[in-house]
């Protein structure tokens, strides 16, 4: 492992050597050599990964069998590393000042239409409470490039410390773990995200390839390409071991965007050591005011959606992966099948959305259209009804198993033994404190079927932490 400190040029992103990547497998793939992609299926089921060009040559392929077992072996990989467990958040718009101009966003400055906002220590208090009174336990703080005059960057520092020390109503209703997605830092501010005890710093390059970023970027500090491409050096650098990453899918070739996003990781894999805590797999939507986000030209049709998702699980198998809710429900459930991880639940994309949703119902001013309006309490009824376990934990975090101890612990396996205890135990105080009775009723249906098939030694420890639950303690974690 190589300490270097984060530079201005990302060297490992080669974009002749991506693209003839692609331009080998696009003549590979003509030959439709099924033997050699069964191969590789073979390797990827081993869970150690896939180079470029047998990615691009998944990438490629049409052929429905082939497809069919890839489907099917992502989800096996999934269920393997992750079983049935779905981490759930909610996002939390603070700020929707912006000094930008992506072209894509609402938020984007010359965007008249929006009133800017951004919100003060009480309203995002407030936000934070109505968010733990309904059982979520973890957060993204999400802000535009520009934070309010008097207070700069600090502005972000408070709002996460009021985030942790909002209370709720019940016992243990607290935010535990505060994820961030924020424009580029220097060093400096990334040493006081992590004093301020954030989870994951999560920032997506949108596209990597240079020619369509200058296109869509087209004013304020975003359109420096270098500075937004060497952010994960400069997180790593400041001792930030969780980072999420992503490519804003619709923007450009979503095949040159997912080799080079894989060499991202790569890349810090081989610097640092750790590779990426999550990949997000945010797709265009329509954003108010803007032409582009309704008509790119490289718009992802759901079948090449599908593929992305599956293709990043055999990629890299350890590596979480995040579904918002851009998406409609029936694509998440799709994709929760084939290598997603953790999903965003009830959200609203504009600052002081819950608040305004209690009140009204209405949800305008957002960043973009989402696709899954369902409150939390639905989208978790139906993960249960589907045999997966809606999860709050966040033991990793508060037990110290983060970024360089994080990987070691998940690709040895011991993780498991912890996964799924914490997971029904965090589940069984959503149910015993907010769930509506339907939902208890499945919820408990579920707990009692996981215990029926779980092992002897991992059935002990859950039903250890369960007992404690059921007693009224709160934050029982192993
Ligand atoms: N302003 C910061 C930045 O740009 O990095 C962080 C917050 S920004 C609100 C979060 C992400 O929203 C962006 O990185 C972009 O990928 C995504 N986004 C913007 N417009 C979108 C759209 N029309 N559809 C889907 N995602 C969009
Ligand atoms: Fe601002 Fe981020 Fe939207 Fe760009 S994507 S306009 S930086 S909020």
């Amino acid at each position: 492992m190589s300490m270097t400190h984060s530079s201005n040029a990302a060297t490992w992103l080669d974009s002749t050597a991506i693209n003839e990547t692609l331009n080998e497998a696009t003549n590979l793939a003509q030959k439709n050599d099924k033997q050699r992609l069964r191969e590789l299926l073979a390797k990827a089921g081993e869970a150690k990964g896939l180079d470029s060009l047998e990615v691009a040559l998944l990438m490629q392929t049409e052929d429905q069998d082939i497809l069919d077992e890839m489907y099917a072996l992502a989800k096996k990989i999934k269920e393997q590393i992750y079983g049935r467990r779905i981490v759930l958040f909610a996002p939390m718009y603070v700020s929707n000042l912006c000094k930008n101009e992506c072209l894509y966003c609402a938020f984007r400055a010359k965007n008249k239409d929006l009133t800017r906002r951004a919100l003060t220590g009480e309203e995002i208090e407030n936000e934070a409470r109505i968010l733990v009174n309904q059982g979520h336990k973890r957060t993204l703080i999400v802000a535009g490039e520009s934070y309010p005059a008097e207070q700069g960057f600090d502005y972000i520092i408070d709002a996460i410390n009021r985030v942790y020390a909002v209370k709720g109503d019940k016992p243990g209703a607290e935010i535990r773990r505060v994820n961030v997605n924020l424009a580029p830092l220097s060093v400096e501010d990334f040493k006081r995200l992590e004093d301020a005890k954030i989870g994951t710093y999560q920032a997506f390059q949108e596209t990597y390839d240079r020619s369509v970023y200058a296109q869509v970027h087209t004013g304020g500090k975003k359109r420096d390409f270098d500075w937004r491409v060497t952010v994960m050096d400069r997180a790593m650098e400041a001792g930030i071991g969780d980072v999420g990453m992503g490519v804003l899918y619709g923007l450009a070739d979503w095949r040159f965007d997912t080799l080079a996003l894989l060499k991202h990781v790569k890349h810090l894999e081989e610097t640092f050591g750790i590779g990426c805590h999550t990949l997000s797999v945010p797709r265009l939507e329509p954003a108010h005011g803007s032409e582009l986000a309704s008509h790119s030209k490289y718009a992802v049709s759901d079948h090449d959606f599908k593929k992305i998702v599956t293709i990043l699980r055999l990629a890299v198998p350890y590596t979480g992966m995040i579904m918002s809710t851009r998406e409609d429900s029936e694509m998440r459930q799709a994709t929760l099948e084939l290598g997603v991880s953790q999903i965003s639940a009830g959200s609203r994309t504009n600052p002081g959305g819950y608040a305004e949703a209690a009140a009204s119902g209405k949800f305008d001013e957002s960043q973009f259209q989402l696709g899954d309006h369902r409150p939390l309490d639905e989208v978790i009824k139906d993960l249960t009804e589907r045999g997966f376990i809606p999860s709050n934990c966040t033991a990793c975090d508060q037990l110290g198993r983060m970024g360089e101890k994080f990987m070691p612990f998940v690709r040895s396996g011991k993780i498991k033994n912890h996964c799924t205890p914490n997971a029904l135990s965090t589940f069984l105080e959503y149910l015993i404190d907010y769930a509506s009775p339907e939902t208890k009723k499945t919820g408990q249906a579920l707990i009692a079927s996981m215990m029926e098939s779980m092992p002897e030694s991992t059935k002990q420890r859950t039903q250890q932490l369960l007992d404690n639950v059921n007693v009224g303690q709160r934050g029982c974690l192993c």
